[in-house]
């Protein structure tokens, strides 16, 4: 398996370099070559595999011969050595049209986990395996960041430093983060929003010399790995609804920010998995709602809301999507890419606006109903629910229709989000490993968004 560049002027590269590559040299993002198909016969065997043998079957189509199974069997054992849960993760069933995916039972709470952990120890094996230098430089709206950070901490031969919005994150997101002691971890507190920060990194990485000199590395959703590791737990959740779906269709509910989470879902059902909806859930930045309603993929205004990780106008991940719209034509995504760079905005025509409807429903949810369903779910299930993951149930409770079962991802554990939880007079206990974070102290670096003082920033931590 090669990948190639969804703008189409890089060469071809195996997976150990398009992982290193992360963002592609001709702006774009790395996509398989062809993306490989899962019969059904295969499907039926994968359908009792754990958590961690169904990893290695779908990284298997994917890593050609450049890592030995041994080798991946160590690193798929040590990523998830740290997760609370033995499934990984588990399926629960709420009613009979409704199971929650809870992807937050890792090391920091949030679904970032199951990709970033493992990410971590894969750049820890390349940079021992091929002797590579590895600086890791993202942005984080802050669940990306906890969960890279910890996924690095203390690795010899790694360094990492991480962007994001000054006091726009949660507090326990800034306290993961900026409580982390080891030298080889940077913070920056940048006085912007996400986008801000995301448009630094995005510079940086562009900037080809700057890039190649501090040996940077991606860790944003724009890197493959990550939305192939997010793929395993689409076809597991996908397994786990079946054994009591009967003939009902299943869908799935992704609180969705960069369309990173999403994208690995329309990924899994391009390999074969019969997913019935992509069903993507925002909160009120929603841009990715009023694509799927209207064709006209603009950003709007910066929101703040109670789902922060999901406050993102633009949406890194869109173009891999873009890609496969258009059939695969490179020319025509970057035509595409152009006219969101120089206009602003991509428009398609009311034609393919109903291509875009067979592949996604979508639902933004207002701050108000996010509130209104944890406070319901609470009362009716006694489940909490995360001010992300409600944005997901209230996708689900507009798009999932009679005949059909949906898997909605629990994104985040409420504990990380308590502000929201607050306001509607629930009070929870804190997990251990959060209560703690509470009397550490912090290290971090507050600058003004100003790329050339990110950039000094930058060359005294790599130096
Ligand atoms: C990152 C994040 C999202 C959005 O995921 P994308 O892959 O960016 O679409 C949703 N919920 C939580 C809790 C997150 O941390």
């Amino acid at each position: 398996m090669r990948y190639i560049s969804t703008r189409g002027r890089v060469e071809a590269k195996g997976f150990i370099d398009t992982v290193l590559m992360g963002l592609a040299d001709d702006g774009g993002l790395m996509v398989p070559e062809q993306i490989p198909q899962v019969p059904v016969a295969t499907l039926e065997q994968w359908a009792t595999l754990s958590y961690r043998e169904l990893l290695l079957e779908v990284f298997a189509l994917y890593i050609n011969d450049e890592i030995p199974r041994e080798d991946l069997e160590q690193l798929v054992e040590r990523s998830y050595a740290s997760f609370r849960h033995p499934e990984v993760t588990p399926v629960k069933k709420i009613n009979e049209s409704l199971s929650i995916l809870e992807l937050f039972h890792g090391p920091t709470f949030a679904f970032k986990d199951v990709a970033l952990q493992f990410m971590g120890e894969f750049y820890s094996y390349v940079s021992k395996k091929q002797n590579e230098i590895i600086h890791i430089l993202g942005a984080t709206s802050g669940d990306t960041g906890a969960a890279a950070i910890q996924g690095v901490r203390g690795k010899e031969g790694i360094k990492i430093c991480i962007l994001h919005p000054h006091q726009k994150v949660s507090k326990v997101q800034e306290l993961q983060m900026t409580t982390v002691d080891d030298e080889n971890v940077l913070n920056l507190s940048v006085k912007g929003n996400f986008d801000d920060c995301q448009k630094v990194i995005k510079d940086l990485f562009a900037d080809l010399d700057f890039k190649g000199k501090h040996h940077l590395r991606a860790i944003n959703s724009i890197n493959f790995v990550r939305i192939l590791a997010q793929t395993v737990y689409y076809f597991y959740a996908y397994f786990r609804a079946q054994e009591s779906a009967g003939t009902k269709k299943i869908n799935v509910s992704v609180p969705s920010g960069n369309f990173g989470n999403i994208f690995s879902g329309f990924l899994a059902k391009k390999m074969g998995l019969p997913i019935h909806k992509l069903i993507i859930a925002t909160n009120e930045n929603n841009i990715l709602e009023r694509f799927v309603k209207t064709g006209d993929y603009k950003p709007g205004d910066f929101k703040s809301t109670y789902s922060p990780s999901m406050d993102i106008q633009v949406a890194s991940n869109f173009e891999r999507y873009l890609y496969y719209f258009v059939g695969e034509d490179a020319a025509k995504v970057s035509e595409y890419m152009n006219n969101l760079k120089t206009e602003g905005r991509i428009v398609i025509s009311a034609e393919d606006l109903q291509r875009v409807q067979q592949d996604f429903e979508a639902l933004g949810a207002s701050n108000e109903q996010c509130l209104e369903l944890i406070q319901k779910y609470k009362a009716e299930y006694d489940y909490l629910l995360d001010p992300h993951t409600a944005c997901g149930i209230a996708a689900y409770e507009a798009h999932n229709g009679a005949d059909e079962v949906c898997v909605t991802f629990a994104t985040a554990h409420p504990a990380k989000f308590d502000e929201a939880i607050r306001l509607v007079d629930i009070k929870q206990q804190f997990p251990a490993e959060i209560e703690q974070l509470f009397s550490k102290p912090q290290h971090q670096q507050v600058v003004e968004h100003d790329e050339a003082e990110i950039v000094r920033q930058l060359e005294a931590f790599y130096a």
